[in-house]
């Protein structure tokens, strides 16, 4: 409607000096602006608005415009919003766009006004910045790994005995590696979670477990600082949908920090409880409090308290801010409520579990290795040297190779059972190795495991990496990983199935010791998770678990054509459902609790041995 437009910018027209004025203002400033009239048509439009949006001034003056199809919005404009959108034409822009409604004297709608703010350069130096600390970390990483790898060995007299002043002065480098890990990997982990790169891990949580194992790491830490740590959950206690390590880390931090941040003395508590559709933990302290002003910040990066109260405990404001995001992509909340010099409860919130989310069990390896060659690719000569330490702790040879072309000629030469390869490599590129080896016939078969301080495991299981384990090594990761891929497969597999963690645990250890693999499964439908992905020699079963239990869990073995050979050993308690017994006759064996761990394996093995 051209018409209207003209009226528009003939309104203005008529205020002569004051338009041309209005006109000289827009025209100098650099953020877009866009006003439209009540019938929809832009009455005035500054070169900044014209410009980012890649049109002409005249061409949108006077036009009649839909201001989310101009701006290339998903969903329409809500008032005062600001919205971030990405444009590609005429050249690639992040804008920072928003619309505010005017209404005249009289009330009536009147039109809006919108500013368009380009953010493009602060996302490219946000993505520059991400890049440099992830190499910066690698960097740092690397001579960190055989720093604390070395000493860690040491302090094992793995390099002969050393004394009491020796363990002492070591014991303080060790301390202050891990320290320094630990600052590099919260670095990491912000710059992970910024750029979106962070894994999670959602399964259903025993929150309670979670809580007796922080209460465990923390107790002399606790009776150092004659802190009484207690903690009192609810029970039942509805599981809840999170990442277990994550939660984990999230929780030690709240509890680290209500120790550290009561130097006096005092009292720690840790609850748990449901809350609706929620699960809360909270952790009260007695300690030094946070005044109204510094609880606002306190979940932002790097923000400690400045206080005489604090100056002295160290700390580097990252903590709270990684367990705000965790939190959060967990769909959950956290909180403080706290009174300066009477003490803090900080809490976090997780949805329940919906009965959906399975955890999936994990194989582990028999505890004596099958040994064998396992080739070590890393451009570090001193990474090389540890990694080989451990390895051959567990009786693996080693061959190294600091190079892409060395790696390739070598694996295929000597046709190693597992190989090693951390994808920074000199010179080359090492997925680039990764694909070469995967493309090769003579050295495809070869499972390789990634080990690298950047975070590509999904780049590397694409390209067909068998494993993948990030840097500081842990080494009894690296050693059970490797175990799987030489020996894992041919040591018969055992799935032990127990809503007691402690019984699977025990259980576990002692089938590991005997040279079976296993997998944990804390109920049933872990167990029908683990026995589908899996496939298991033979299934420890407890009758009475949760969410499913034995029962149903035999039923449905039997009753499919894939699964009904497995045999199952089933472990009694007390009572057996006599409407039920049916079903027990298709177990293989029956045992009654309480009996000898070590009795039960050799029955496992003699029966394992007659089946074969
Ligand atoms: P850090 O403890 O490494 O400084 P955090 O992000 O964990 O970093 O905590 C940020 C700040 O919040 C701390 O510096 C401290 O001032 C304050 N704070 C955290 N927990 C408590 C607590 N339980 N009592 C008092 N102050 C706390």
């Amino acid at each position: 409607m051209p018409e209207n437009g003209l009226h528009s910018s003939m309104s203005f027209e008529s205020h002569g000096d004051q338009c041309e004025r209005i006109q000289a203002i827009l025209a100098a400033t650099a953020d877009g602006l866009i006003v439209i009239d009540a019938l929809g048509c832009v009455e005035l439009v500054n070169p900044a608005a014209a410009e980012l949006l890649g049109h002409a001034v005249d061409d949108l003056l006077g036009r009649e415009v839909d201001p989310q199809a101009l701006l290339g919005l998903d969903e329409p404009f809500e008032n005062g919003v600001a919205v971030e959108v990405a444009r590609s034409e005429p050249e690639h822009r992040v804008l920072m766009v928003r619309m505010n409604r005017i209404t005249g004297h009289d009330g009536e709608p009147a039109g809006q006004v919108i500013s368009i703010h380009d953010i493009t350069a602060e996302r490219e130096a946000a993505v520059m910045k991400n890049e440099f600390v992830s190499m910066v970390s690698h960097e740092l990483r690397t001579p960190l790994t055989s720093i604390k790898g070395y000493v860690d060995l040491i302090l094992d007299e793995d390099a002969g005995e050393i004394n009491e002043m020796q363990r002492e002065f070591l014991g303080i480098v060790q301390e202050n590696s891990n320290r320094l890990v630990s600052l590099i990997n919260d670095i990491l982990d912000i710059s992970r979670i910024e750029s979106g790169r962070v894994h999670l891990r959602v399964e259903p949580l025993e929150m309670n477990e979670i809580i007796q194992g922080v209460v465990d790491t923390f107790r002399a830490v606790a009776k150092n600082s004659e802190i009484e740590l207690t903690w009192v959950a609810e029970d039942p206690l509805p599981r809840a949908a999170g990442d277990r390590d994550r939660i984990g880390q999230v929780l030690m931090n709240l509890v680290s920090n209500a120790i550290k941040y009561s130097p006096g003395g005092g009292s720690v508590t840790i609850r748990a409880r449901q809350d609706d559709e929620d699960v809360v933990v909270s952790v009260h302290d007695t300690g030094i409090g946070i005044s109204a002003e510094d609880q606002e910040k306190l979940f932002t990066k790097f923000y400690r308290v400045d206080s005489s109260l604090t100056r002295d405990i160290g700390g580097t404001g990252l903590g709270l801010s990684i367990c705000k995001s965790v939190v959060e992509l967990l769909g959950g909340d956290v909180g403080c409520e706290s009174v300066a010099g009477e003490g803090s409860t900080f809490w976090f919130s997780l949805p329940m579990a919906s009965c959906e989310i399975v955890r999936k069990p994990e194989l582990e390896g028999p505890l004596e290795s099958a040994g064998g060659l396992v080739l070590v690719v890393d451009r570090d000569p001193s990474t090389c040297e540890l990694i080989s330490t451990y390895l051959c702790k567990r009786g693996y040879e080693v061959e190294y190779a600091h190079s892409a072309t060395e790696a390739h000629e070598k694996a295929m030469r000597l046709q190693p059972r597992a190989i090693t390869l951390d994808v920074m490599l000199e010179e080359d590129d090492g997925f680039e190795l990764l694909h070469r080896l995967k493309d090769d016939s003579r050295t495809r078969d070869i499972p390789v495991v990634v080990l690298s301080v950047v975070c590509d495991e999904g780049r590397s299981l694409r390209l067909g990496a068998a494993n993948y384990l990030e840097k500081p090594i842990d080494q009894a990761r690296l050693t059970r990983i490797v175990d799987d891929l030489v020996g894992g497969q041919e040591a018969p597999l055992v799935l032990v199935v127990d809503d007691d963690r402690s019984i699977v645990g025990a259980m576990s250890n002692m089938l590991r010791a005997k040279g079976f693999s296993t997998i944990a499964a804390y109920d049933g439908r872990e167990a029908m998770a683990a026995i589908e992905e899996h496939k298991p020699d033979l299934i420890l079963l407890d009758l009475m678990m949760p969410v499913m239990d034995g029962y149903q869990v035999i039923q449905e073995v039997k009753s499919s054509e894939e699964t009904k050979d497995i045999p199952i050993v089933v472990m009694t308690a007390h009572r057996i459902d006599r409407e039920r017994t049916d079903l027990l006759e298709l177990a293989a064996e029956q045992l009654r609790k309480p009996f000898a761990v070590e009795d039960l394996v050799e029955r496992i093995e003699q029966f394992l041995t007659e089946e074969a």
